[in-house]
This record gives C-alpha cells, structure tokens and sequence, in this order.
C-alpha cells in the first residue's frame, strides 16, 4: 500500500480553503481567537496568494451597498437578489452580508486596494453595486492581510494540501483529512469547529472549450467541488443544489461583459441585427412578475438569447463599436478631445481583460479584433456551481442571531451538522455576495465559529481505526496503478482502472447530454435525468477503480469524485423540482412552465452518512416584514 508519512496538527478552528470567503475567515477569526488564546489553521489546496476564483485579479467590486452615502439602503439589495433568483432567495443570510460588506471594501481600501474615484474623490460604480477597481493584484492584498492576522494571532496557514474528506463523528465536524501536492505526506487536521470555503465547481459539465482548449473556462479551473462534497459527506442538509450558474461571456475566451453592459451601455445583438432583449420582450410576460421587474434576472436575459440562437439567429454579439463610438460622440465637435476620448476607452476595453481575463485580450489580437472598430461574438458558457456569485448551490445554514428569521438553529452560518460552518460559494441560496460579500460572510462565519468554540467547543474526539481506513481509501488510486499498470500496452486504456482524465470525460458526458448541458441546448427533462442517475451507478461503481500514476493525478483522481458529487446533487435537485424555475440556466421541457403554487420554495437535499441514501425536501421562503 502507499504509505505516506501521516501528519497530525491540533487545532481549534481549521478553515479549509484559501479563497476570499476563507481569507475573510481568518482574518476576523485570529482577532476573536488571540483574545480567547485559540487556534487557527487554514489549509488551501493552491498558494494563498493566487489561489481560487480571483487567482487572476478582478476588474470589478461586484457587491457595495454605499450604505455610507446613502445611495442604496439593505432592503435595497435584499429585494435585487430576491428578483435575480426569481423569488428563491434566503434573505436573512443576504441581509446579514449587505450590512457587512461596505465596512469589507473599506479595508480592502485600507489594505492598498486601489478603487476608482472620481473627481470628488467618489468611488466610480460600473453598476449601481458595482466598483471599479485595478485589481490585477486583488488576490494577493487580501491573502496578505489574512496571513499577517494569522501570524499576529499565532495561527498556522498549509499551502498546496488537498482537504478530501470530512471528519465527523455523531453528526458533529471534528477535522478534516488531505494530503500534500508536493510530497508523500498524508494530513489528519482535527479540530473544535471547521469552516468550509472550498469554493465552487468547474469541469462538472462538458465544457465549450475542448482538444486543443481543453481546460479553459469562465470559472477558474482550480476549484472541482470540494465545498460540496465536503458538506454533503458531513451529512449537512444543502441548498439550491439545481440552481446552476450560466454566464454569458465573450466567446471562447470566457472575457467579463459587464464593463461592457454597465459602464459603456453596449447592446447584445444576433448576427440578423436584432437586439434580443428587445425584440423578445414579450416572453418575459411567461416568467412574471419576475420577468416584468427590473432589472431583468441574469437567467431570463440569457434566455433571450438563447431563443434567438434556437431559431438559427446566431451567433450573438457585442457591439463594442457602437458603444464606444457613441460615448466619444460627445466629443465630436472637438477632434483632438475626441481623439483623446476614443483612446481612453480603447485602453478601459483592454484593461477590463487585462485585469482579469488576460486570454481574452490574447483571443482579440489574435483574430484582429479592434474593439472601437468590430464588434465581438458572446455565447452562453457550459453551466457552473458558484453559489457566490448568481448561481446558488450550496450548503443550508443557519441565520444570523440578532435576526428574527425562522431558519435558525444556532451560530451564524453554521450548517445542520454541528461545529460545521460554510460561507463564500460554500453556504446556498445566498446570490450575488460575489469577491466582496463573500469575504464579508467569511468574517461572520469566522467570529460565529469562534464564538461557538468558546462556548461549546469540545476536544474532537478522533476514531483512528476511521482514519486509517479513509487514508488506505484516500491514496488507492496510487496502489491501483502499481498493481495494473503492466496489463497493458497503452496505459490510458485498461480493464482494470480508469485515469482521471477519462473518469472527468464520463461525468462531463452525462452531465452535458442528460442534465442540459451546452450541446443539449441547456435543456433537460424527467426521463433524461432518470437515465443519468443510471449512468450515475456505474460512474460511481468506477470511481474506486481510479488509478493515479503521481501525486498530481491522486489531486485530479479526488477532484473528480468531488465533481461527481456535486454533480449527483444538481442531478437530484432538477429531478425533484417539477418546474422550470430559470430558463436560461436550465430548461425542464417536460414542465416547461414556473409553477409558483408548488415550487415557490427552497429545495433541498441530505445525504445520510449512516445509510448512504438521499432524502429531497421542500423549505419555505420567507421573506422580510416590510422589505
Ligand atoms: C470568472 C469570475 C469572475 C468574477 N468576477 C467578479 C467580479 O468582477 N467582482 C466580484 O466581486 N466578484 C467576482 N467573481 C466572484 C468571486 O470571485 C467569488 O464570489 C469569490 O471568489 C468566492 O469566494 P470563495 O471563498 O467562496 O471561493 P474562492 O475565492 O474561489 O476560493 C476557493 C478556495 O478553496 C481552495 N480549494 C478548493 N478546493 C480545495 C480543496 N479540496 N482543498 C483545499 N483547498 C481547496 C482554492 O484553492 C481556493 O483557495 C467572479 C468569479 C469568477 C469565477
């Protein structure tokens, strides 16, 4: 058997992941645990500076309130999610994180974060929630003020180790186990409380970007699920688990669209010259009232498009041109202002990818596109989970303490399993908290968990017989290779065991073929999800016989259980859910109509750790008095 060294660590509060909901996490925590002499450890599969979904940078502050200036009010943005989830939001936990996160951005602010101002010395909004930033190094200015609270605090940070599985023992969190991606070395984390911000997941589906561009997608493809696996596997009750994420992007390149949307006005045509949110207007009549309010949730405006791609309108495109030629309009009387204007705006375009999506700026200057002088192909990307941003999928937690909310059973963002928390794309049904608002609800999390140590926290008692079994679990892929690896003269193909590239290509086939994928046109049905649940049993059957030639195939072995778990869940959820809720993310074409007599509600999942079997349940939505 491989045979890794085993390393223990002791620790009060472990904070798995190192993203911004995790980095968020620390930072509050340390505070809270210097002054009550705890520990806390944060264990991230990447290196904290460039790890997760702002690895590359942002352009962009998705969440601000401006609470401050009193340009929006909380209730403001409580009512904006609840319309972009078409009804289906929980809108304690959102209210909980709006009344954070402006006091987030000003220490991002304080941090060296540059943010736009204007004149006035005013932030410059892309949105009305959105802040211009230069955040190329993003990532690394938050990280650094995680890791010097930590090192304030006497806390521990473990770069480059994968967290696989969940300790947990009579339905309470007592560690975590991973092992290193550099060396043999095997990690038993146990711990009082454990606060899950794996991020979300990627490559579950079949993406646009095969052969030669294989690996390239809108989401980062870093993070494969582990958040939901790890709470799923805790026995935690999750959320949302069908409410996947669709952005449509520039083309093949996956480059951001807002700048273009909100900061230059640029309108989204087909190739006939139709702008579909307006030809199309009447179909948002089918979806009211969401369809009927503003703004226009992000799925049906998806949908519209799509539409237009059904009926062989396509491909769809962004006039950049126009939009920028209009703004330097303006200054048309004045040629040499005008020619000023137009280089302005020229470098803003190229800047926005610069700062985040470097490829999309290699894709225009490799095909000639002058964005001041041709317009650009959008598409639909393949679905995502990422409950942070306008997806939704995540782990059910607990309210916030001084709310009077009905969904509450303990700490702030503690999941139904105790001492177990989850935040970032981690925690469901809590939209649009994006960088900022996910860093917000990390600090929540992180004073909560420290709060229930405090005053619950017991010393994890660890069932070692347990451990063992899950690490000879853990690292088989390794002996699965060594034991099969000479039957064959091709080692990518073998009766015996499967590699993880063609384990990922199966998940990634009956995901895009059965559960609405990009080449079914994002639609699905009752039949075709009862045949990948199927399919599912013998994907599931095969994956203990993945086979791993190196450390960094062990990583990808485990990154695709966890995709496949994620992926059962979703499965699961749009199965129980008997309506289409949000075209443009998915389409049931067996129930292709919102019924808001029956499915205006959460529906959620639980996978028992004691039986193995799955139970989908129905939760109210309750919305705020008055809001
Ligand atoms: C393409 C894109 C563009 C975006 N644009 C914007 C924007 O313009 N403005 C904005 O405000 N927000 C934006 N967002 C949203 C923002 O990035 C997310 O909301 C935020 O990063 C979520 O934080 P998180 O902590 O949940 O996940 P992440 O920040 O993604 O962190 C996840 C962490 O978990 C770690 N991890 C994963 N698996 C494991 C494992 N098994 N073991 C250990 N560690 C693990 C990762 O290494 C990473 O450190 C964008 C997101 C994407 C994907």
């Amino acid at each position: 058997m491989a045979n890794f060294e085993t390393v223990e660590v002791s620790t009060d509060l472990l904070i798995v992941g190192g993203g911004f909901s995790a980095c968020g996490a620390a930072t509050e925590a340390a505070y809270w645990a210097k002054k009550n002499g705890l520990k806390v450890t944060m264990v991230d599969k990447a290196a904290l500076d460039r790890s997760g979904a702002v690895a590359m940078g942002l352009s962009a502050i998705n969440q601000y309130v401006g609470v401050r200036d009193g340009e929006n009010t909380l209730e403001d943005y409580v009512r904006y999610v609840r319309q972009d989830l078409m009804g289906i939001s929980r809108e304690d936990l959102v209210y909980n994180i709006a009344r954070h996160v402006d006091s987030t951005v000003h220490l991002f602010e304080k941090w060296g974060l540059k943010i736009w101002t204007d004149e006035e010395g005013k932030y410059v909004h892309e949105g009305r929630w959105q802040l211009m930033i230069n955040g190329e190094s993003y990532k690394i200015i938050i990280a650094e003020a995680a890791k010097n609270a930590l090192a304030d605090a006497g806390g521990e940070i473990y770069e480059r180790v994968y967290i696989t599985e969940p300790l947990v023992e009579n339905n309470k969190i007592v560690g975590a186990l991973g092992f290193s991606t550099r060396e043999e070395k095997f990690y038993v984390f146990k711990a009082k409380a454990v606060i899950c911000t794996m991020g979300g997941a990627v490559h579950v589906f079949r993406p646009r970007s095969v052969g030669e561009g294989l690996g390239r997608s809108w989401y980062p493809p870093f993070n494969s699920g582990s958040s939901a696996y790890f709470t799923i596997k805790s026995g935690a009750e999750m959320t949302c688990q069908e409410v996947r994420f669709i952005p449509v992007r520039f083309k093949d390149a996956y480059g951001p669209v807002g700048a273009w949307f909100l900061l230059f006005k640029s309108r989204a045509i087909s190739a006939q010259g139709g702008e579909y949110m307006a030809v199309r207007k009447d179909e948002l009549q089918n979806w009211a009232p969401y369809g009927l309010a503003k703004p226009i949730p992000a799925n049906l405006r998806n949908y519209l498009g799509m539409l237009d791609m059904d009926a062989g309108l396509g491909p769809l495109y962004m006039e950049t041109s126009e939009a920028i030629n209009k703004i330097a309009d303006q200054f048309k009387d004045d040629p040499k202002a005008f020619k000023k204007k137009m280089k302005e705006l020229e470098s803003e375009a190229w800047e926005d990818f610069l700062d985040m999506t470097i490829s999309q700026a290699i894709l225009w200057a490799s095909q000639n596109v002058k964005p001041e002088e041709k317009h650009s192909e959008i598409a639909a990307c393949e679905p995502y989970f990422i409950g942070s941003h306008s997806g939704a999928s995540g782990a059910w937690v607990s309210g916030p303490e001084d709310l009077d909310t009905p969904y509450k059973w303990g700490y702030a963002n503690m999941t139904t399993v105790e001492g177990l928390f989850a935040a970032g794309d981690g925690s469901g049904a809590s939209s649009h908290k994006f960088s900022s608002g996910s860093h917000a609800e990390g600090r929540i999390a992180g004073k909560a968990a420290i709060k229930y140590i405090v005053e619950k926290g017991a010393a994890p008692a660890i069932d070692t017989g347990k451990v063992d079994a899950l690490k000879a679990k853990i690292l088989a892929p390794l002996d699965m290779w060594n034991a099969h690896c000479k039957e064959t003269t091709d080692p990518e193909i073998n009766t015996n065991y499967i590699l993880p590239r063609q384990f990922m290509f199966r998940l990634q086939k009956i995901m895009d073929e059965y559960a609405g994928g990009v080449t079914s046109a994002f639609k699905t049905s009752k039949s075709l999800l009862e045949r990948a649940m199927e399919l599912f049993v013998f994907l599931k059957e095969d994956s203990e016989k993945l086979a791993a030639r190196d450390l960094y195939e062990l990583e990808r072995c485990w990154e695709n259980v966890h995709r496949m778990w994620q992926g059962e869940a979703h499965v699961r959820t749009m199965l129980f859910r008997t309506e289409t809720r949000w075209p443009g993310y998915y389409f049931r074409a067996d129930t292709p109509k919102m019924d808001e007599a029956n499915w205006h509600c959460f529906a959620n999942c639980k996978w028992d750790p004691a039986t193995g079997e799955w139970e989908m349940m129905k939760r109210d939505v309750w919305n705020i008095p008055g809001v």
